[in-house]
């Protein structure tokens, strides 16, 4: 009899993942961090093997911005960027690491980020936001393009302006329920203590932006 594949409700494993996975929601920051840092080695590795390409060191960071009133948290990167294809094959799919295919054996056992190998650290974003919106500007490409997503429901892609090439990441951080509170996620000494506590060892500078009203 032929083998059959399995089928997988995306909806469900996404919901699994986001309520499983992850021990702890402040994790959530390390991943987008890290995922703005490779952007960033990449614009780099560039810069060092095309000559078209200039890589300045004081021009690329990361940054990342609350907005209480709003309640939104932005990551933002100067990497770069995704065109309209990657936004999709990349967001699109659950569980399909890019960076994986960069990595090398040694690295993967050390298991220091076993939740990143497997290519979902982007989703960790929905364990604290309803929305997640990806503004993304590709070296590569002449438009932007805005990803949209309310998590198990898919998403949307449409052209938008962006002046720079790069990415910016804008999570609409959840209502606080009554046994759950996600304000802590727009709080600048919380953010702070995250960012150290997983982020210290990033290459690139990480700058600091709460609007409080
Ligand atoms: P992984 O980092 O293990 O590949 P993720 O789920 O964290 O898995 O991210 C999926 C992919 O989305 C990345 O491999 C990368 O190609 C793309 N991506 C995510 N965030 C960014 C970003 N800030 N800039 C550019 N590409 C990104
Ligand atoms: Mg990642």
């Amino acid at each position: 009899m032929a083998k059959k594949q399995f089928k997988a409700e995306s909806k469900r494993l996404l919901e699994m993942m986001i309520n499983s996975i992850y021990s702890q929601r402040e994790v959530f920051l390390r991943e987008l961090i890290s995922n703005a840092s490779d952007a960033i080695d990449k614009i780099y590795y560039k810069a060092l093997t095309d000559d078209r390409y200039q890589f300045n060191k004081d021009s690329y960071y990361i940054k990342v911005s609350a907005d209480k009133e709003n309640r939104t948290l932005t990551i933002s990167d100067t990497g770069i960027g995704m065109t309209k294809e990657e936004l999709e094959a990349n967001l699109g799919t659950i569980a399909k690491s890019g960076s994986l295919a960069f990595k090398n054996e040694t690295e993967l056992k050390d298991g220091h980020d076993i939740i990143g190998q497997f290519g979902v650290g982007f989703y960790a974003a929905f364990m604290v936001a309803d929305v997640v919106t990806v503004i993304s500007k590709a070296l590569d490409g002449d438009e932007a393009y805005k990803w949209e997503s309310k998590g198990a429901d898919g998403y949307t892609i449409v052209p938008v302006k962006k002046e720079t090439v790069g990415t910016d990441i804008i999570l609409k951080i959840k209502e606080n329920t009554e046994d759950d509170s996600y304000d802590e996620y727009l709080e600048e000494y919380r953010l702070k203590s995250i960012i150290k506590k997983y982020s210290d060892f990033i290459r690139y500078p990480i700058k600091m932006d709460v609007k409080t009203s």
